[in-house]
């Protein structure tokens, strides 16, 4: 099933698993940007204020008092990232985000007979 998306921007989504930064917990939480463009991949942002992507880790900033501020970004992208299991619907063209499809544990076991 898919759903309209708002326009613009990244769609996050919520994720649990392997922080390739600071904590490095395996079931760290995630948020996953998928980018606007199905040409880029997706960002990982980490708990820890840790993000990366395919190329590797991102450049941590030379500047006091980032981590904790990554840190609390972190938690409003969480409050407001899609569920986990939510997947982005790319167009097959110009592959630009056209919608995501969100995973619904109840709307799935409706649909089942
Ligand atoms: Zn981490």
């Amino acid at each position: 099933m898919s759903a309209p998306i708002i326009c613009g921007g990244s769609v996050y989504v919520r994720a649990a698993g392997q922080c390739h930064g600071l904590c490095g917990k395996p079931d760290a939480r995630l948020v996953i940007a998928y980018p606007e463009s199905g040409w880029y991949a997706p960002i990982v942002y980490c708990e820890c204020g840790d993000m990366w992507g395919e190329e590797g880790l991102f450049p941590r900033p030379f500047a006091r008092g980032w981590r904790q501020r990554k840190q609390t970004q972190f938690v409003a992208r969480w409050d407001t990232a899609h569920p986990e299991g939510t997947k982005p619907v790319y167009d097959d063209g110009d592959h630009m985000l056209t919608g995501v499809k969100v995973a619904s544990p109840i709307l799935d076991a409706k649909e089942t007979p």
